[in-house]
């Protein structure tokens, strides 16, 4: 599940409230450092996600559906004594996000929704444990897939690992989009600009914001440094940046069919460098 912009969050609290102005200050709570101890319990609550990513690996193949992926995750999640993050944020109906093809993110896992050969599909893991959240996405082959479906997932998870290399201490936030842009461009593929990766902790979304493009947003000021946990999610689709909801009101989709993809990685900054928390 990915952070909103802040114009996009903004928008919608103006419309919950009825109010005609808040203060953007209002709006920019500050990232919150985690302990040692609180950083282990998160690299716990990761391996758990890395468990349901390493399943659907092995399982993932065209005929399966993905209310069967749904079923998966949450029989994995529940056996470590953990609970899906994303049933009932905001009253989501499903444990993980299933979105297929031109479908980028937030998709509703379904009986009806069989995978095909030749499809890709992203699927999204949030997980509860012991108070702390484990955070990952994962754009996934069906089969064989074409070659412009593959150079898509190609460039997006090498994007993500190129943001991770500049999550470092003494870096910026703009630094990791830099890096995550400045591997998409070329390409010339689109970088999603409506969502967005964020600090994480024990709640789902916190500050900062991490933007997959440069931009003067001011959460990309801030300093990175030891204890700093941030949830770093490129998504790139093949034929714009623009996204549409679909009718059942979660499911985001390219807003000309394109392919999308999007690849999702908990990071924790330490004195040591970048360390990936939702890993086995
Ligand atoms: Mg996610
Ligand atoms: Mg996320």
């Amino acid at each position: 599940m990915n952070g909103e912009t802040m114009m996009k969050k903004l928008r919608r609290r103006l419309r919950q409230n009825g109010q005609r102005q808040i203060k953007a200050t209002q709006e920019r709570p500050e990232p919150i450092r985690k302990s040692p101890r609180e950083i282990q319990l998160m690299r716990e609550a990761g391996r758990i996600v890395a468990r349901v990513h390493q399943a659907f690996r092995e399982t993932i193949r065209p005929g399966i559906s993905t209310w069967d992926l749904d079923q998966l995750a949450v029989e994995i999640i529940h056996s470590h004594n953990a609970t899906s993050s994303f049933r009932g944020y905001r009253g989501f109906p499903a444990n993980i996000c299933t979105s297929i093809n031109e479908e980028l993110v937030h998709g509703i896992p379904n009986r009806a929704r069989v995978l095909q050969d030749g499809d890709i599909i992203s699927i999204d893991v949030g997980v509860f444990y012991r108070g702390f959240v484990g955070d990952s996405g994962w754009t996934y082959p069906v089969g064989a897939i074409d070659p412009v479906a593959e150079r898509l997932l190609q460039v997006t998870a090498e994007s993500l690992y190129a943001g991770i290399e500049a999550t470092r201490s003494g870096n910026r936030v703009l630094d990791i989009s830099a890096a995550v842009q400045s591997h998409v461009d070329p390409s010339g593929f689109h970088i999603v600009r409506e969502y967005t990766g964020h600090g994480v902790g024990r709640a789902m979304h916190e500050a900062p914001q991490v933007l997959n493009y440069v931009s003067s947003d001011m959460d990309g000021k801030i300093e990175l440094y030891p204890g700093l946990v941030v949830a770093i999610e490129p998504m790139v689709q093949t034929g714009t940046w623009r996204t549409k909801i679909l009718k059942d009101k979660w499911t985001v989709s390219s807003q000309d069919h394109s392919l999308s993809a999007h690849f999702e990685h908990t990071v924790a900054v330490t004195n040591k460098g970048p360390e990936i928390l939702t890993r086995l």
